[in-house]
């Protein structure tokens, strides 16, 4: 059994000013990364630029990240970023996880990065403080970056461990997040506490993080149904994205994200929408005792009924992806070669079992 956590984080109402010596500590230039907008107009990125300012540190920035990020990213930002003594990222997953791959060759140099990112050998990076924006991914005090690999046709988890160094979460900075990214978001946290409990590496570190997670998502399910979510159940919800987050850093995501990776690709379903698909799928093939704590801490009576939650809350913002029976094979395929996800299931799956459950889930 083990815990790591090294994040140091910070949380509550104007953190940044409150903790703006931290910036100053890191050194005297930083490369900022965000998204295309929503670092401004949440307005944490006013508040970076007015401390850095303040202390006078040399900034860039790099606001061009995708969402689904493409690898190269990562050598595009860390050229704008050149003799950065730190990155920032501001914005969801995409900006905190292209910040990761970034600080890495910000240290080690932009020649070979596909060697340097996801070669066999490891390699170390500047720090790092992330800034979140939506309610989700937990990349905030996750050591994972995921980034979509064109040639491969999906995405992929990039080996290293960067944990962010600072994670600075501000209720102010979620609350510009429309309807979809917000519930798409929630259920990826929904999906990271679940594949972080019904997991080989789970532990009783890990599961106080988790189920605490789901716990948050019963008592604000109906709201989010409904679309009235209060000040105090988005609070609830950025927490449990960083308690879902906290829980992932230590066992990993399993099957729904790496089912799900293969769909975005192709289709562009969000994220958390891709895990959420293929979570009643992932409940049919496991451990039915783990199963039943899932159902007691998220309060539904059973799989069906969790299912059926699932598949209406998911018909609110996003329509079902036109796959076809013969796109599973390929994907089926990608997913026999994630080891990873597949060694973290407690019950071993063939590869016509992946099958059935792409078929059962999006045909
Ligand atoms: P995202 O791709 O970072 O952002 C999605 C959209 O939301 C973007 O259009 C973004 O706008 C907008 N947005 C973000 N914050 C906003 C705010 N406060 N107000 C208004 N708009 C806002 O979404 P995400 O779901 O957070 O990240 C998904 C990525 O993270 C995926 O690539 C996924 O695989 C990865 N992921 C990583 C981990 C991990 O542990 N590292 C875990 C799970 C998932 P802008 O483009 O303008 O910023
Ligand atoms: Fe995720």
């Amino acid at each position: 059994m083990r815990f790591y956590m090294p994040t140091m984080i910070y949380e509550g109402e104007n953190i940044l000013f409150e903790q703006e010596l931290l910036f100053k500590e890191l050194g005297k230039k930083a490369l900022i990364v965000t998204g295309k907008t929503s670092a401004k107009v949440c307005g944490a990125l006013d508040d970076v630029i007015e401390i850095l300012n303040k202390y006078t540190i040399e900034y860039s920035i790099f606001n061009s990240v995708k969402a689904n990020p493409p690898i190269e990213q990562t050598v595009e930002g860390a050229k704008l970023g050149e003799g950065a003594d730190f990155v920032i990222a501001i914005g969801g997953g995409s900006p905190m996880d292209t910040a990761k791959g970034i600080a890495i060759l910000l240290k080690h140099g932009r020649d070979n990065y596909i060697e340097k990112l996801f070669g066999n050998k490891n390699y170390d990076a500047i720090p790092v403080i992330a800034i979140p924006t939506t309610t989700g991914t937990g990349s905030e005090v996750t050591p994972y970056s995921v980034f979509t690999d064109n040639k491969l046709k999906t995405k992929l988890s990039m080996p290293r461990r960067i944990f962010p160094k600072y994670a600075f979460i501000d209720l102010k900075y979620f609350k510009t997040m429309p309807l979809a990214v917000r519930n798409t978001t929630i259920m990826d946290a929904f999906s990271h506490s679940i594949e972080s409990i019904i997991n080989v590496r789970s532990n009783h570190y890990s599961e106080l993080f988790a189920f605490k997670a789901l716990n948050l998502f019963r008592q604000h399910k109906n709201d989010l149904m409904n679309d009235t979510i209060s000040d105090e159940a988005l609070r609830d919800f950025i927490n449990a994205s960083t308690y879902a987050g906290i829980a992932i850093a230590q066992t990993g995501t399993s099957l729904p994200h790496a089912l799900g990776y293969p769909i975005t690709y192709q289709f562009g379903l969000a994220h958390g929408m891709a895990n959420a698909t293929f979570m009643p799928e992932f409940l049919r093939v496991s451990p039915k005792d783990l199963v039943q704590k899932v159902l007691d801490a998220t309060g539904f009576e059973s799989e069906e009924e969790f299912a059926e939650w699932t598949k209406n809350f998911i018909a609110l913002t996003e329509e079902k992806p036109p796959v076809k029976e013969e796109h599973l094979e390929d994907y089926a395929r990608l997913i026999s070669s994630q080891e990873e996800k597949l060694k973290s299931h407690p019950i071993k799956l063939s590869h016509e079992d992946i099958m059935t459950m792409y078929r059962n889930a999006v045909l």
